[in-house]
This record gives structure tokens, sequence and C-alpha cells, in this order.
């Protein structure tokens, strides 16, 4: 094996970063990542971080590589947004820290995941550090595009960039049969449903209740017979991701909580208590804070995963109703999606697939989830 076998599907982007690993005269302090989700940016990000560690540019074997790819390599830190934004003090103490010598490997490495997420702040305590590297100090930043809406001009000047792409299904497949011991049949399916997203594809192999989810979100356009109709699917549709949401947060909360106390000390007299419990009071707001956060995106995230699937089915709709011969994203579908075709005008399918994408925006803007998914389920109900 090598540190590039969970890059699925990237022969280019491998290629590239192999070339750049093995030749140190042509290395770059900071790189960029692109790709649409679910194309493994951060995956590729942490696989190059290993094939820079590694004395062997990458074997997958020895230390370097297997802490880099297990996340506990002294000179490799990550930080991934748990909240809405990074935030400028989780920024300079990362620059502070990146600026160090590497302890044991040949480089200090720091990886940005979502540098999308950057705060104005942050991204000025960022670029000064890319602005005047350290010679042994190398950036790798993660964000969906290059586009100035996801990072910065100025940051981006100093970065090579590195574009990943949606892994062909055949490629997702093999891995989930390969990797995850999925059965050939359940792998090919998942990856021909999961729009080019390796995380999504596993997901829906692995777990019945998100397959159920996926199953009711598709039957979502043609179940819409009135007005009711599209205020209950709204009404379900928000109830559901905020309970997926609540699962997915609760148990991480709870152990966070436990485990801030058991650092304050709790309980306790005599002199210092009063400072103490005043600092430990302090430390459970910050945490309360960030966990809200974090839930909202949580909550955000999943209500998107079914928006794009429902966006899928109606683009799916368009297709087959013109004479374009390309694969849809719900090929398992594709019976409904014949339905709607014949039932609705091209026009009319398109504005279904507007409302989607409207919601989409809504959601971006902070509008309240219900009333977002009422005024596109009303739309896509109308048509
Ligand atoms: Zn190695």
């Amino acid at each position: 094996m090598t540190v590039w076998d969970e890059v699925v599907g990237q022969p280019a982007a491998v290629a590239e970063l192999t070339a750049a690993a093995t030749d140190p005269t042509a290395m770059t302090h900071a790189w960029l990542f692109t790709g649409p989700p679910g194309s493994g940016r951060s995956v590729a990000a942490r696989a190059f971080a290993a094939a820079l560690q590694c004395p062997r540019n990458g074997c997958g074997e020895c230390t370097a590589c297997r802490t880099t790819l297990h996340g506990t390599h002294a000179d490799v830190r990550e930080i991934v947004p748990e909240g809405l934004s990074i935030g400028v003090e989780e920024m300079r103490a990362l620059v502070q820290l990146a600026a160090r010598h590497p302890a044991t490997g040949r480089y200090q490495i720091v990886v940005i995941g979502d540098a999308d997420r950057l705060t104005e702040r942050a991204a000025n305590a960022l670029l000064k550090a890319v602005e005047e590297p350290s010679e042994r100090t190398v950036f790798l930043l993660c964000a969906p595009s290059d586009h100035p809406d996801d990072v910065p001009i100025t940051i981006r000047s100093r970065c090579r960039v590195v574009s990943l792409h949606s892994p062909p299904a055949s490629a997702i497949a093999a891995v989930l049969t390969r990797r995850d011991g999925i059965d050939p049949a359940t792998a090919e399916w998942a990856a021909s449903v999961c729009g080019g997203h390796i995380g999504r594809a596993r997901h829906l192999a692995t777990d019945a209740d998100a397959r159920a989810r996926r199953e009711r979100v598709l039957a979502v356009p043609l179940g819409l017979r009135g007005l009711g109709d599209a205020f209950a699917a709204a009404d379900e549709l928000a109830r559901a991701a905020k309970a997926e949401a609540d699962d997915l947060s609760g148990s991480r909360d709870a152990a966070e909580r436990e485990e801030l106390g058991v650092a304050m000390g709790a309980g306790g007299v005599g002199k210092g208590v009063a400072g103490a419990a005043r600092a430990a009071k302090a430390a459970e707001k910050g945490l309360e804070k960030r966990q809200k956060s974090r839930a909202t995106r949580t909550q955000r995230d999943v209500l998107d995963l079914a928006l794009i699937d429902l966006a899928g089915f109606f683009r799916d709709a368009l297709v087959a109703g013109s004479a374009a011969r390309v694969p849809l994203t719900s090929p398992d579908r594709a019976a409904d999606v014949d339905r709607a075709a014949r039932a609705w005008t091209p026009e009319s399918v398109l504005r279904r697939l507007e409302a989607v994408l409207a919601c989409r925006e809504a959601l971006d803007r902070n509008v309240k989830p219900l009333v977002a998914l009422e005024a596109m389920l009303v739309a896509v109900q109308q048509g």
C-alpha cells in the first residue's frame, strides 16, 4: 500500500503531489486543494502531508506515514472548523505553532480543512504566515474552489492549486468493496446514487436509516397533491433534519461537558474556589457556544443533503424529458423520474429545480429551516 490508496479516482492530482514530495527543491510552502464536497480534499491533503514527512515519500507503512494518516504526528496539525467559521484566536495559535521547527518530522505541516470558513480576521492572520513562511513550514488549505468567495485572492495568489474532481462511480464502488468490505452489488448501487461523494456512498451502503431517509426525500416531488401536503412535507423534513443532527451531536456534547467538568475540578471549598468557579463558568459558556454553532452547522449539512437529492430528482426529470443521453443522479428512481418528465413541462420542472436552489441559498442566509422549506415545497407543489 501507499499513502495514496485512499485518494480515490484522482490520478492527475496524485501524480503532481508525488512529484512535489519527491523533489524538495520544487517545494511550495502553501497549497490549496479544491474540489466539490466528497471529492476527498482533506484526504488528499493528509496523504500529501504523509508523503512529505515520509523518508520514502509516502510508503504508507513507516511511523511517519501511519501517524500522519491517523492524525497523531507531532509535526502535522489539522484544523477542522466545528462551527460555522474558523476564528482569529484559533488561527493565531496555529500560526505560532507552525513557525516552530519540526520536532521529529521533515516539515511542520498545517492542514486547514474548510478554508472557506475562515473569518476575515483569521484569513489575515493566516496571510501573514503564508507571506513569510518559515523555511520548513507547509500550509495545506482545502476549499470547494479557488474562487474569491471561497479563498481571499491575497491567500490564493500565494498557493499552488491542486484541483480534485468528483471521482467516477466505478472508482467509488471499487474502494467501498476493497476498503470497507461492502458487497459489490450494494457498493455499485451506492456509488451510482451518491453524486460523486465517497463518504455519502459509504453511509448509504452501511446505514439503513440513511437509505430510508433518502427514499422519503425522493418520494416528495410526486407525493404533493395539495398545499396541505407541501406544509406537512416541509414540517417532516425540518423535524427529520433536526432529529438526525441532534442524534449526531447529542452524545458528543455530553462527553465534552463531562470532560470539561473534570478538567475544571467540580466542587471544592476554600481559598481560590470562587475564582476557579468563575473560570469554570466562563469555560462552560464558551463550550455551550461552540456546541450550539456546531449543532446549527450539522443541521444545515443534513438538510443540504436532502436538498441535493431533491435537486438531483428535478435535474433527472429535465434530462429524461430531453434527448440528452447522460447518466441520472438517481438511476434507481428512473420510473418516478419518467413519470415526472411526462407529467410536467420542462419549464415547470425547471421552476421546481430553481425553488430547491433558492431554498439552499435561503438556508445559507440563515433563514429558519422550516420557513425556507415551506416556501420551497409550496413552489414545488404548484410547479
Ligand atoms: Zn512512509
